[in-house]
């Protein structure tokens, strides 16, 4: 790819919407952490080269379980007010460096409750640390809590009814994830969905992960209505689910590097964005793991350009499309929106009329 391509996906103002806060620990940070806790969840120091390689995935990977076990260490130091207030600060700053001017941060405030946090704390923590990076760095940011698919019912309600308070406040959304091949069955657990729903929070789960996953999906597209999914790229080969996803106009908030990690696509060429884009299915680009997937979003849209998977003005309108299906409030929306479109002009790459965007 030449430098002045990779430069213009760098300066574009991007949203990005699927970002997990503990896939984005980095191995400095985890190194101070794990010095301050006098190396207790280690045999012995690592060095950063070792910690770099406990952190950030090679790929491919043989399956999503193994891709989850790189969040062992994230689980193990993100368990105290500093941590959490390190990771959410360096996370939004990096977003910043790599010119995303609107992302939503999730991750699962009951795992980090092992060291006498409650989940409130957790999330008072978090949407603290974010609110003053969001200012000073000059991003957007909304927060997303996620229900684990391995918990029971009892235990996902109970943390929507801990997180409640902070529904619109800077929480807004709720996802459901975690081990798809132990706990395949969001259905299960509708309550939590309803309930989430009923406590004014947007819907979105991880869904579609594994190969043969897109009947399940569909049915739980139905049921649960969300109003975005977390991956799904395996929808493309479904021509039924593409049109309910079409119809029913949810996102799926894709993550191909994350995916071929995880061994699912063997390279960037044989990923369906294409193949979704055509299908009409709306499709939004992120890393799904800063730090642990090993890149920005800029280097991803540079994955996909090479990979002849999309061009320039595809890659802009899925942003555009992005920011659309935000969880943000419609005048954030349009504050951001007119933000774009003044990047947009005066560059021929994108000619045409100011975007406008349904809210
Ligand atoms: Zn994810």
């Amino acid at each position: 790819m030449e430098r002045w391509m990779t430069d213009l996906c760098r300066a574009m103002p991007k949203v990005e919407l699927h970002l997990h806060l503990d896939g984005a620990l980095l191995p400095k940070t985890a190194l101070d952490l794990s010095a301050a806790r006098q190396w207790r969840d280690f045999e012995e120091p690592l060095s950063y080269r070792q910690m770099y390689g406990r952190l950030v995935v090679p790929h491919p990977l043989a399956s999503q379980e193994e891709l989850l076990s790189y969040f062992e260490i994230p689980g193990l130091l993100l368990q105290t007010e500093k941590a959490l207030r390190r990771v959410t600060r360096e996370l939004i700053w990096e977003k910043a460096a790599d010119h995303v001017c609107y992302c939503e941060i999730r991750w699962a405030p009951q795992l980090h409750t092992a060291e006498g946090l409650s989940t409130r704390q957790v999330v008072e923590t978090v949407l603290k640390e974010s609110a003053a990076a969001s200012r000073q760095a000059g991003v957007t940011v909304r927060l997303i809590a996620v229900g684990i698919r391995t918990h029971s019912l009892e235990q996902n309600l109970k943390m929507l009814e801990e997180i409640a308070p902070f529904a619109g406040k800077g929480l807004a959304g709720v996802d459901f994830a975690g081990l798809e091949a132990k706990a395949p069955d969001a259905l299960e657990q509708e309550a939590f969905f309803l309930r989430a729903r009923e406590l004014g929070f947007a819907i979105t789960l991880h869904g579609g992960e594994l190969p043969g996953s897109a009947p399940r999906l569909a049915e739980q597209i139905r049921q649960l209505r969300p109003a975005r999914v977390a991956h799904g790229p395996g929808s493309a080969d479904d021509p039924a689910l593409c049109a309910l996803l079409r119809e029913q106009n949810v996102m799926l908030d894709l993550c191909p590097t994350s995916n071929l990690q995880a061994g699912l696509y063997p390279d960037y060429e044989s990923y369906p964005l294409r193949k979704l884009v055509e299908a009409g299915v709306p499709v939004s680009i992120s890393t799904d793991d800063s730090v642990l997937s090993g890149l920005t979003l800029s280097d991803e849209y540079v994955n996909l350009l090479q990979a002849g998977q999309v061009d320039f003005p595809t890659l802009w309108r899925l942003n555009l499309d992005a920011l659309g299906h935000a969880f943000l409030e419609p005048e954030e929306k349009t504050r951001l929106l007119s933000r774009l479109n003044i990047w947009a002009s005066n560059l021929p790459d994108l000619q045409g009329n100011p975007a406008e965007l349904e809210l």
